[in-house]
């Protein structure tokens, strides 16, 4: 159980905020125990790949992060940084070379490469086995056909840990996803149906969105503009998962009235983010057992 439910009181009802930092520090503690219990029983430690196209600042951070957090809990982490006129055939050669390395347990593409190159091949060119951040057709696949064998996209994954970490009962719920991208609103819509949630996929030639979210037990907003969701569309008592990040830390959902109405919902900062790369985590900690067991 959780420590220190965070509430927010309106003057409606009281609001669980849902805390992706806490939930992520006790994946964290876990996943440096496997890393050790690795260590100790194979001689490896796991380690993560992120490979960075460009110097979009945001994606420097992003990509640092993840590899902060890999060293904290005591795994390996390598970069690859290429430039920004890398063409599509030299970005597979790369990703071609880490998939070959018995070294390298999981590769991370950081989203979005420049426009030029072919981000669907790049993506398709990491082995499933390695595809820790479940950005490839075959772990999209996986998910779909609900079978174990590929990693969740690491945001919905994330997101799937959070509503675990809470003790929520997707079952039967009626669940609304705002946006429909191949490594967010799709898989967590299959993500949301393996746990027997009704699912409505909404998008921007999607009528009357308003009147969807109204009905929704569950909204997940992964639309990519700021408080688009407004907080008067939901319904009272709703749990809301915010997965958008704009300029400023500010959501896809209109927070402060979003959470007067709903009975669980994520914050921004604080909620989706960090549960995407404790979901990364695990995954290649599960990937990197798995490619152990196997050799
Ligand atoms: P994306 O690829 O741009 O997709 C946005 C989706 O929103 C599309 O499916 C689009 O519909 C839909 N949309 C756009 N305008 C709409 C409208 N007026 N009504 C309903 N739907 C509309 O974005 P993404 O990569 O999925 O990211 C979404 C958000 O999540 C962004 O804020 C991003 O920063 C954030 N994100 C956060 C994390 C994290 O770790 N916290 C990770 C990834 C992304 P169409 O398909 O019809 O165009």
């Amino acid at each position: 159980m959780l420590k220190g439910l965070a509430r927010y009181t309106s003057c409606m009802m009281t609001t669980t905020i849902l805390d992706g930092k806490a939930t992520a520090a006790a994946i964290y503690d876990h996943a440096a125990d496997r890393v050790q219990a690795i260590k100790k029983t194979s001689g490896v430690i796991p380690c993560l790949t992120t490979v960075l196209v460009g110097d979009d600042p945001a994606s420097v951070t992003y990509t640092q992060m993840k590899r902060n957090r890999c060293e904290k809990i005591g795994m390996t982490s390598r970069k690859v940084e290429l430039p920004t006129q890398t063409t599509t055939k030299q970005l597979v050669e790369q990703i071609d070379k880490l998939g070959c390395d018995p070294h390298v347990h999981g590769i991370l593409l950081q989203h979005p490469v420049p426009d030029h190159i072919d981000e669907r091949t790049a993506f398709e060119a990491i082995p499933s086995s390695k595809d820790v951040d479940g950005v490839t057709i075959a772990s999209f696949g996986a998910v779909a056909f609900d079978l174990p064998s590929g990693y969740g996209s690491a945001t919905p994954a994330g997101i799937m840990r959070l509503l675990e970490a809470y003790h929520v009962d997707l079952a039967g719920m009626d669940a609304v996803v705002v946006g429909r991208s191949p490594i967010l609103g799709k898989p967590m819509a299959m993500m949301l149906l393996a746990q027997h949630a009704t699912v409505t996929i909404c998008h921007s030639r999607t009528q009357d969105l308003d009147e969807y979210i109204a009905r929704a037990d569950l909204v997940v907003a992964a639309v990519g503009k700021p408080e688009f969701v407004r907080g008067q569309w939901i319904k009272s008592g709703a749990i809301v998962i915010d997965a958008g990040y704009n300029p400023g830390n500010v959501g896809d959902v209109e927070f402060d009235v979003a959470a007067d109405r709903a009975s669980m919902i994520t914050p921004v900062p604080g909620g989706v983010g960090p549960m995407t790369i404790a979901a990364l985590i695990d995954q290649t900690m599960d990937a990197a057992e798995r490619q152990i067991l196997a050799q």
